[in-house]
């Protein structure tokens, strides 16, 4: 499993509405999902925990494209995996935080190593 994936697999917070309440797919992908609607809700009903994505290798173009900040930072090189941990655990911990949450969709919780 390469690290990218690993670390998604210890947060999983873009699939469990923490972050998000819902999300778009396009009509083609329609079938992978128990719904007859574009606009799925979170938690998804593949999302399987520490265990990730069921449908990783045919998940939805929006899945496919969505990076946060910290996956981004981690991916450039600007944090070691144990340091995007740093980032992600507190508001893993502590889910229904809005001000952790709005940072972290923001990335503000990273902003001081973006910054030149
Ligand atoms: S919130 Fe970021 S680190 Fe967590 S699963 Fe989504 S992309 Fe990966
Ligand atoms: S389809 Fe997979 S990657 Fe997309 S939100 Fe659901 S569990 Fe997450």
């Amino acid at each position: 499993m390469d690290k990218s994936k690993d670390l998604c697999g210890s947060c999983g917070m873009c699939c469990d509405g923490t972050l998000f309440p819902s999300f778009r797919i396009y009509a083609e992908e329609m079938d992978l999902f128990n719904t007859m609607s574009n606009t799925i809700p979170q938690s998804c009903e593949h999302f399987e925990g520490c265990n990730g994505c069921k449908i990783y290798n045919k998940r939805p173009f929006t899945c496919q494209q969505y990076k946060c900040s910290v996956l981004r930072a981690f991916e450039d090189g600007k944090l070691s995996y144990e340091e995007s941990l740093e980032f992600i655990n507190p508001l893993k911990n502590d889910k229904n935080n809005k001000e952790l949450r709005s940072d972290f969709i923001s990335g503000r919780v990273i902003e001081h190593i973006t910054k030149p």
